[in-house]
């Protein structure tokens, strides 16, 4: 079992996807993905919860 997220199915232009085996792992993927390309410094707590709430079960 693994957590996946995609930027376009959260609503982004980008086809961009990290995957990881806990949310944990993959939220930090996405912070820094956010961070390098979409210039999202600092993740909120409401776009974490947010990118979670995205997040798929493979
Ligand atoms: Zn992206």
């Amino acid at each position: 079992m693994a957590y996946e997220f995609g930027c376009r199915h959260a609503g982004s232009a980008c086809d961009w996807k990290g995957r990881g085996a806990t949310e944990e792992e993959v939220l930090e993927k996405v912070a820094e993905h956010a961070r390098k390309k979409h210039k999202v410094t600092g993740a909120t707590d409401t776009l974490v919860r947010y990118f979670r709430s995205t997040l798929r079960q493979t």
